[in-house]
């Protein structure tokens, strides 16, 4: 890769720089370290930013792996524009943006500007997001953008501005330290947000009054550190929070004064509250809690002033997903908790740039820079700010109607960056339907193996992280930069600047024509500022000028910024101001004044109506479907997957089951299980098949599955395809946390573990094409760093020797077969070097005897094996080495068995574990699965003790 702009030096051999981490909401810093020779550059280091506010040098472990993600292999690196025959053929740059702004000038004139849409991501930068909203919203004229972050927190940004006036997160992690209590609903901490989670530990190591209440269906890793758990039954949160807001009442622990002085609303809250049985009794029946953990958390609740409730998509991924969020922020309200150190609610994005495209105004209910449509004067002061043309009337699609509206030939043209509708999106097989009829599709990307390509007309090869240049916001409002780095390979381009050059190639030259991302976050930074007065404080205060829009979010004095200073810009939390000597301030904690962004200046409680979720449960479908994120996969994997050591924790689709359910129907630990929903005329909707895991902590009746994982890892792995595209009426919010399935065993005759050589074959087409011919049922591609491991089940009874010879390339050079067992074992070599190893074993169930793929990994990299290695080959791993299980610590490759059998053995806590097999003493993501397993093998040896007692 080319060296462009080395930071800090101009020709050093070696050189530190800071950037931040593209994955989630936290927003880490990252410090990297870059070497260079000659023509290129590399990142020889990577670590934690020690100076950033954020992490203070933590990373988790998918921060750690960044560097393994970065190589040219699998990228996008020149402009595609499908031909009459349906291929895919490079084209330059110019006749790639040629034909966009042709085709969308073409579709304004004939269909007009409504019939474009955009549909974006939470991983662009913000001044991606500033460049593509000022295109389509102010000079194509269309209000159909949304983005991806739609089905991540639309609904908190609803709850903020119902209750606030303003889509405004009052607090910073800071108050998580500084809290008394801490309430996590709907957000597994641990795997989801890694480094918060870390933060958080420490600060109840060093505050031994901190208390923590998990409120959440399933026992998860985030219970390590909780006081309190509440497994309460999916969807009933607002019934929670609003028995919560009776019970303050009726113990005399609300703050009468806050509510006279600051707020509006409560009568109506509480009565909306009180409609329903607020009996301690019928609240615990209605969430299926235990009554006298449901009276603690409330007493707790009520009785501390300090206490930050933060929630995620457990809550915001639900048709009532708005109304919960304003339940959690009524009862804050209420008690006058927020605003103060360690108090306020707290929405935790899943992206790492989701707020900033919220700055920007780039959902499809927003216009700009914190305006919506509805606010008077919004569509003038932006048009006359942006001298924009076609500033839409009202608001456009969000995310799923606007798939719906492409369904229905709407929309003409779409163009997506940065993310994977294909896969992410509820009801994705009808989604994949809606690309595959729109008359256009346009996708910038950065990796080859995206699921969405396959539907577009127009690629655009994109940089990515480590290239972009600009700035993210992570959940407390802080804007950092993400640096580029590095050139980006072949011919990929920055988003902003595709987008601008099909503005100026559409004839807007005076708009689009910035000379680079300061240019553009400066033009942001003034409209932040552009007519925004100051919130109103007192009563009396001066109304406000008839063009003026009073708007919280304000970084005028950024747009002060040059080049340099850009470049420099340190983290700083919005609003920003200057101080006295002119220096930037950052605010830390929102409505400290207990001012509020609404007309009278006081905050909203919303009355709320407690809904269950609107994907019903039926004979055909009676098990209750959550989906979510896992600890070391990010998004639907493009990127992620190119880390082995990322892909080792869940290597397959996995479905956890309670124990009693997999009971019910026959299913084992370790088997392969099939999903499927029921769309509203009773056929079958989508095909999910996976490996089951068997779990204490899941509730009876309910079953959790990963998002992640694509076409090119699985053959059956998508979670979109069973949800049904509901959506919370007021954010547009898929219901992703409330699906209805049923679990069955997959059908299959025999499994297989197949382990290629990278290169052997191209990628998942030729591994799905030659299973065809197994009449195989399941497969699942896991790329490791010196081979490629298949995970494969099917039925009938094939001639694997043919289907070698035909398939991998070379003939078996070793085979060994059981014909009793129906079990193979099988290699092939060329010149000496192992190219391909199979086990194939009869049966359903997965078998005992699992190889050991690690030092398969060291055999399949050996230019010449050993005799003894040839020998052991077929047994899969040399004679006394153990079955080291699935990989629990990815920083030192440390697994399951592994470790039970060192806790067995007297490393009874995760210290010890860490002594001995240095498991959990690196970025400490996997500690909470530590400390799970001891306690597992302990009670274990409990449970043995008292049995023989
Ligand atoms: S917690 Fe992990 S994934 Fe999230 S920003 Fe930090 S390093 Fe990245």
């Amino acid at each position: 890769m080319q060296v462009r702009n080395p930071p800090d030096a101009p020709q050093p051999a070696r050189c530190r720089a800071t950037t931040t981490c593209p994955y989630c909401g936290v927003g880490c810093g990252v410090a990297v370290e870059l070497e260079q020779d000659q023509d290129s550059v590399r990142i020889v280091s990577l670590s934690g930013d020690v100076a950033h506010p954020a992490n203070h040098g933590r990373l988790c472990v998918k921060g750690s792996a960044l560097a393994e993600t970065l190589s040219a292999d699998g990228r996008l690196t020149m402009p595609q524009v499908r031909d009459e025959a349906g291929v895919l053929r490079e084209v330059s740059w110019e006749t790639a943006l040629d034909l966009i702004a042709a085709r969308f000038a073409d579709l304004s004139r004939t269909h007009g500007g409504e019939s474009i849409a955009a549909y974006l991501s939470g991983q662009l930068l913000t001044e991606d997001y500033y460049v593509a909203n000022k295109l389509f919203k102010g000079f194509i004229g269309t209000p159909h953008l949304d983005t991806n972050s739609r089905l991540c927190m639309a609904s908190a940004v609803v709850a903020h501005k119902r209750a606030f006036g303003a889509d405004a997160v009052p607090c910073s992690y800071e108050d998580l330290e500084r809290a008394e209590l801490v309430v996590l609903v709907g957000s597994n901490l641990a795997w989801n947000h890694p480094v918060l989670f870390q933060r958080l530990k420490q600060a109840r190591i060093d505050n031994p009054l901190l208390r923590i209440v998990v409120i959440d269906p399933r026992v998860t890793d985030s219970c390590e550190i909780a006081d309190l758990y509440l497994g309460l039954r999916p969807g009933s949160d607002a019934r929670l929070f609003n028995g919560l807001l009776a019970y303050m009442a009726d113990r005399g622990r609300l703050d009468r004064l806050y509510l006279k002085a600051h707020t509006q609303g409560f009568d109506a809250a509480l009565k909306a509250a009180r409609r329903e049985d607020c009996s301690l009794a019928a609240i615990a029946r209605d969430c299926d809690v235990d009554v006298e953990r449901l009276e603690t958390f409330y007493y707790w609740f009520a009785t501390q002033l300090h206490v930050v409730t933060l929630f995620s998509q457990g809550v915001n991924q639900s048709t009532s997903g708005t109304d919960k969020g304003n339940a959690i922020i009524n009862c804050h309200l209420a008690g006058g908790k927020l605003g103060l150190p360690g108090a306020g609610p707290f929405s935790i994005t899943g992206q790492p740039n989701a707020m900033g495209g919220r700055e920007v105004g780039g959902l499809a209910n927003q216009l700009a820079a914190h305006m919506d449509y509805e606010t008077p004067g919004a569509r003038e002061l932006v048009g006359e700010f942006w001298n924009a043309p076609n500033i839409p009337q009202g608001p456009g699609h969000k995310a799923v109607e606007l798939f719906a509206a492409i369904e229905r030939g709407e929309i003409q043209a779409l163009w997506i960056m940065a993310t994977n509708p294909a896969v992410s999106l509820p009801d994705s097989t009808r989604v994949r339907a809606a690309l595959a009829a729109c008359p256009l599709v346009i996708v910038s990307e950065c990796m080859a193996d995206s699921d969405t390509l396959a539907y577009a007309d127009v690629v655009l090869p994109a940089s990515s992280w480590s290239e972009k240049d600009g700035t993210v916001t992570n959940s407390e409002r802080c804007i950092s930069r993400q640096r580029g780095l590095l050139a980006p390979p072949g011919e990929a381009r920055h988003d902003w600047w595709q987008l601008a050059e099909v503005g100026k190639r559409m004839g807007y030259q005076a708009a689009f024509g910035y000379s680079g991302p300061h240019a553009i976050f400066r033009e942001h930074a003034r409209l932040s500022g552009f007519r925004n007065v100051a919130p109103r404080h007192k009563a009396g205060s001066k109304p406000l000028a008839a063009s003026s829009i009073r708007r919280l979010f304000n970084i005028a004095p950024l747009a002060e910024l040059d080049r340099e200073g850009y470049d420099a810009l340190r983290p700083i939390q919005w609003p920003v101001r200057r101080g006295e000597k002119g220096e930037l301030i950052g605010t830390l904690r929102l409505f400290e004044d207990a001012t509020f962004n609404t007309p009278n200046g006081r905050a909203r409680l919303v009355p709320v109506t407690p809904q269950l979720p609107h994907q019903a449960l039926s004979d055909a479908t009676p098990l209750r479907l959550n989906t979510g994120r896992i600890r070391d996969q990010w998004h639907t994997m493009t990127r992620t997957a190119r880390s082995a050591r990322l892909m080792n924790h869940r290597a397959e689709p996995f479905v956890e089951l309670h124990p009693q359910d997999a009971a019910a129907r026959g299913l084992q630990d370790g088997a392969l299980a099939q999903l499927a929903g029921r769309d509203e005329q009773g056929s079958v909707r989508g095909d999910y098949r996976a490996r089951v895991r068997i779990s204490h902590g899941q509730r009876q009746g309910e079953v959790f599955i990963p998002m992640h994982w694509n076409d090119h890892f699985a053959s059956h792995g998508r979670a979109g395809a069973l949800l049904a595209g509901l959506v919370d009426p007021f954010s547009g919010q898929p219901e992703s946390k409330h699906g209805a399935v049923d679990v069955m065993p997959l059908p299959c005759e025999w499994q297989a573990t197949l382990l290629i050589a990278p290169g052997i074959w191209g990628g998942h087409e030729d591994l799905a094409g030659a299973m065809t011919e197994l009449e195989g049922c399941y497969w699942a591609r896991i790329p490791q760093a010196t081979l490629v491991r298949c995970q494969l089940a099917g039925e009938g009874q094939p001639d694997w020797a043919l289907w070698c010879e035909r398939h991998l390339s070379v003939q078996a050079g070793l085979w060994a077969q059981d014909m009793a067992q129906g079990g193979i074992s099988a290699a092939g070599f060329r010149e000496g070097r192992l190219i391909w190893w199979l086990r194939v074993t009869a049966g359903a169930a997965r078998s005992d005897r699992q190889p050991n793929i690690a030092w398969l990994g060291e055999c399949f990299a050996s230019d010449q094996l050993s005799a003894l290695e040839r020998r052991s080959l077929l047994a899969g791993r040399l004679s006394g080495q153990a079955d080291v299980g699935t990989m629990v610590c990815a920083c030192h490759q440390v697994g399951e068995l592994t470790i039970r059998q060192a806790i067995q053995s007297g490393d009874r806590c995760v210290e010890a574990l860490g002594a001995r097999l240095a498991c959990g003493t690196r970025c400490g993501s996997c500690l909470p699965e530590l400390k799970r397993l001891v306690e597992e093998e302990r009670s274990d040896e409990r449970t043995d003790s008292l049995e023989m007692a």
